[in-house]
């Protein structure tokens, strides 16, 4: 069943065309990963897809579960069951992170008519996720992503997705890369919450992700398309040849 259907997409940002025509669907039960240099358009990809004001669609279309995207606001998209952990994600001074996770579960859980729970109810579930994810529970009492590192804050989205469980889970992992800890609390969080009826979208610079998340297609992105999809082995490939390789005679015949 299809899941996510993007036709044609074209965005500017600062009236500069960034998404050239991008095609892209997405099944359920599917993990996509999405490769390309540095500056090829996959952050703006991923932000677009999430609604992100910043970035204009400027033709195509893109559907989720049939609906249409185009017009629904950030947190519409979000309702709608899409996730993007954000490649930078915002500091909130003063709001504590476990309070912030706990508005984030209790919206969701409103809208689909679930009971929503107190803090301690909240705080055993919590700690029961992070437990699951092999996560130490200390940045929970901290100010949301005041001071993290980036392995923190790899590892709070992670948590949020895990607690949210989101139709459609954007990864955006970013190019200055993350240590070996961080990265398997990545793949364990997507393990995890990969089933049948979700996707998920792993955005990477880099093939060592897909050491652990294994994807059924990997895509390479080229100033704002999509050129080239195929199976996991194409990220291997990548990693021994390059990207200037996909436009080898080899390169073109995988
Ligand atoms: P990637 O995530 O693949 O590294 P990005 O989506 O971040 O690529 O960037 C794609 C291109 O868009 C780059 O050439 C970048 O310079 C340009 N770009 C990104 N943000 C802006 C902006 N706010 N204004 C103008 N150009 C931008
Ligand atoms: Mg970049
Ligand atoms: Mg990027």
């Amino acid at each position: 069943k299809v899941l996510l259907e993007v036709r044609d997409l074209h965005a500017t940002v600062d009236g500069t065309e960034i998404l050239k025509g991008v095609d892209f669907t997405v099944k359920s039960g599917e993990i996509h990963a999405i490769m390309g240099l540095n500056g090829s358009g996959k952050s703006t990809f991923a932000k677009v897809l999430a609604g992100h004001p910043a970035y204009e669609m400027t033709q195509g279309t893109v559907r989720l579960d049939g609906q249409d995207l185009s017009s629904l606001a950030p947190e519409e998209r979000a309702r709608a069951g899409v996730f993007l952990a954000f490649q930078y994600p915002i500091e909130i001074p003063g709001v504590a992170n476990d309070q912030f996770l706990r508005l984030a579960y209790n919206t969701v859980q409103a809208q689909h008519g679930k009971e929503e729970l107190d803090p301690l109810e909240f705080d055993d579930f919590v700690r029961e996720k992070m437990k699951q994810l092999e996560m130490k529970p200390d940045f929970l009492d901290r100010s949301v992503n005041e001071g993290f590192s980036g392995g923190e804050k790899k590892r709070n989205e992670i948590l949020q997705m895990a607690l949210l469980e989101p139709r459609l889970a954007i990864l955006d992992e970013t190019d200055s890369g993350l240590d070996i800890d961080a990265l398997k609390i990545v793949a364990n969080g997507v393990n995890r919450l990969a089933n049948k009826d979700n996707a998920i979208v792993l955005v990477t610079h880099y093939q060592r992700l897909l050491d652990y998340i294994v994807p059924d297609y990997v895509h390479v992105m080229e100033a704002g398309r999509i050129i080239k999809t195929s199976g996991k082995e194409l990220a291997l490939a990548l990693e021994t040849h390059g990207y200037d390789w996909l436009h080898s005679e080899a390169g073109r015949a995988l």
